[in-house]
């Protein structure tokens, strides 16, 4: 992701604390008192400039959806998707995916969506792709039991090591498309990313994976 310096940024997002949650610790357990119903909440993590979240939000009004992104000065343009669109539905979170279990608890996720996750693709930053073995135990506290991942990539390799990280964690595999944009898969929503590098004449890879019972 370019960053684009906004120092106006993290003043915006203050200014918005009914969208961007400022004290996600304090909503652990209780997320669901925060949208006022029993939905089940579904999460993606590096959410960026957020077109993804606020369109699947928008179609399924009966989940509960939190956009999680670490730079604001990204989050920021999903931020003003958000205020836009009034989505009772959506929140977002700036903080860092390695702290999960501080905002979530036990059961709470039913869904995690990876869309273009950063792929890291030097072996001595292995740790930070967000399909490495830890993240997956970090995502395993806070899912349901039989919880799903959605993981989407334009990047071959990273799509690979990520099937392998998947299946040696014990995950099963439910749905791949190593060519999502020529397969029959319907209600596609596409990220930023997705439509940048699709341009591009990219392949987009596509799984689906959820904890065994
Ligand atoms: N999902 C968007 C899309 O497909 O257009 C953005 C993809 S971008 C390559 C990856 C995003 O993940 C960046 O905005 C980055 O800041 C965010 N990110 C990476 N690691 C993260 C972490 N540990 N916690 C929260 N966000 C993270």
């Amino acid at each position: 992701m370019r960053l684009r310096n906004k120092p106006w940024a993290k003043e915006k997002i203050a200014a918005y604390p009914q969208y961007v949650i400022p004290n996600p610790e304090e909503h652990k357990g209780r997320w669901n008192e925060l949208f006022g119903n029993d939905h089940p909440i579904h999460i993606e993590i590096g959410t960026g400039k957020g077109k993804f979240i606020t369109e699947m939000a928008k179609a399924n009004p009966n989940i509960n959806y939190i956009g999680i992104e670490l730079y604001p000065s990204v989050l920021v343009s999903a931020l003003d998707k958000l205020i836009e669109n009034e989505l009772p539905n959506l929140r977002l979170l700036n903080v860092n995916a390695k702290d999960l279990t501080n905002f979530f608890a036990e059961g709470e996720i039913e869904r995690i969506y990876l869309n273009f996750s950063d792929p890291w693709p030097k072996k001595r930053h292995e740790k930070r792709r967000l399909t490495y073995r830890a993240f997956l135990e970090l995502y395993e506290k806070v899912l349901v039991d039989e919880g799903e991942i959605h993981f989407k990539t334009d990047n071959q390799a990273f799509f690979e090591y990520s099937l392998v990280s998947f299946s040696q964690y014990g995950l099963v595999l439910t749905y791949v498309s190593l060519d999502l944009h020529n397969s029959d898969f319907e209600g596609n929503v596409m990220t930023e990313y997705e439509e940048k590098f699709s341009a591009k004449g990219n392949r987009i890879y596509r799984c689906e994976v959820k904890y065994p019972p």
